[in-house]
């Protein structure tokens, strides 16, 4: 576990801006809460190697609610100021990887 700013970041050699494991490129520093546990990896895969139960993805109902962590500042943005953001933290303006839209059915529910 890594804490990002204040908030606890689970998985798989995660690092202080939330790269892991399988995905560590410069861009690669969002992290996302699954719907189950309520708690931030910042990917599928973590989630997958150390969660003791099947991924949930962040519930279309709670897309106001904060659920998607950028490890660059910390900040928590809600799911719905994600998918408005256009690969860039609303809050450093730091770029974030525009691949992690191919695979978002992974962590927030569509
Ligand atoms: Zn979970
Ligand atoms: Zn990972
Ligand atoms: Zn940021």
């Amino acid at each position: 576990m890594q804490l990002v700013d204040e908030t606890p970041v689970y998985g798989l050699g995660v690092g202080p801006e939330t790269r892991c494991k399988h995905y560590r490129s410069d861009r690669d520093i969002v992290a996302f809460r699954f719907g189950c546990c309520e708690r931030y990896y910042p990917c599928f895969r973590c989630h997958e190697a150390v969660a003791d139960h099947e991924a949930v993805v962040w519930p279309r109902n709670r897309f106001d609610d904060p659920s998607v962590l950028c490890g660059a500042c910390g900040t928590a943005m809600t799911a719905q100021e994600y998918l408005e953001c256009d690969s860039r933290c609303p809050n450093c303006e730091t770029a974030f990887n525009p691949g992690c839209e191919n695979h978002l059915e992974r962590y927030l529910e569509r």
